[in-house]
């Protein structure tokens, strides 16, 4: 009975208990019908003053996943989800990949690899290992041009040709496509990824630790970007800095750890299959 505190709430509560079928309440301009508040449909109830109970349902979380999932560009989840989507870029290569897999596997952490076509070729093992582990596999070009400055036709190239790589690896066509340092300039990039099934995967928390950072230069701008439902982007191959990558990583799960939060790969942040 502890959720039944506030004067609104107590009104629903007597509502229920005498069998009215009144509405009561206001959820956001909404009025409520009383019979519609059965125990299945009642998750959360915020103690608010009259007229606003603030009611979120299985309903209206399901319409904001689909209103996510619908969407051709995403730079985040859902903000009422304690959820975090880890993204690493550029790889794979037999170094800081392998690291980074070492460290996910140790803390039993999913998380996302968009890899390059050029790469995938190079190191097939690595996505093996990526794919068999549990995370997710996406798309991030060939060799990392900006795509905003190509054309239609080199940017379905460099999709479709990665895409292929990534099937010879592991026998799945991805969903996901990352567009290199998310140049996506008008149109072209999103149009051609919608033409081949795919969803534009942006971040919420940019760690530019590409940019030689150090560790707590990474942890302070995770501090102070993220928020629930957060897409991390970070970078698991490149230059000699992402060291630091690998030292603030276990840091940070520990940290997101001890905050609740359930560490997911971008398919499942959004409600979509990582896989065509
Ligand atoms: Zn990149």
């Amino acid at each position: 009975m502890k959720i039944f505190r506030s004067l609104g709430v107590t009104l629903i509560a007597g509502a229920l208990l005498t069998g009215c079928t009144n509405y009561v309440g206001a959820a956001d301009s909404k009025l409520i019908s009383v019979k519609d508040l059965t125990q299945e449909k009642l998750l959360t109830v915020q103690d608010r003053t009259l007229p606003a109970v603030k009611l979120t349902t299985k309903d209206s979380l399901q319409a904001e996943m689909n209103t996510l999932r619908s969407r051709l560009v995403i730079s985040q989840g859902l903000s009422s989800h304690k959820q975090v989507a880890f993204t690493f870029d550029d790889g794979p290569d037999t170094h800081f990949t392998n690291q980074v897999l070492d460290i996910l596997k140790k803390e039993k952490v999913s998380a996302t690899f968009f890899v390059c076509g050029n790469n995938v070729e190079a190191h097939p093992d690595v996505v093996k290992r990526i794919d068999q582990e549990g995370h997710s596999v996406g798309n991030h070009s060939w060799n990392h041009p900006d795509l905003s400055k190509k054309d239609q036709a080199t940017v379905n190239q460099q999709i479709s040709k990665t895409n292929d790589a990534i099937q010879d690896a592991i026998g799945k066509k991805p969903t996901l496509f990352r567009p290199p340092y998310g140049a996506r300039k008008g149109g072209i990039v999103d149009g051609e990824a919608q033409k081949l099934n795919m969803k534009v995967i942006l971040w919420s928390v940019d760690t530019l630790d590409w940019n030689h950072k150090s560790k707590d230069q990474i942890m302070e701008a995770y501090h102070r970007e993220f928020k629930p439902g957060g897409i991390v982007l970070q970078h698991s191959a490149g230059n000699e800095g992402l060291k630091e990558t690998v030292k603030a990583l276990p840091e940070m799960i520990r940290d997101l750890k001890s905050k609740g939060y359930e560490f997911v790969t971008v398919d499942k942040l959004i409600g979509v299959p990582a896989y065509q």
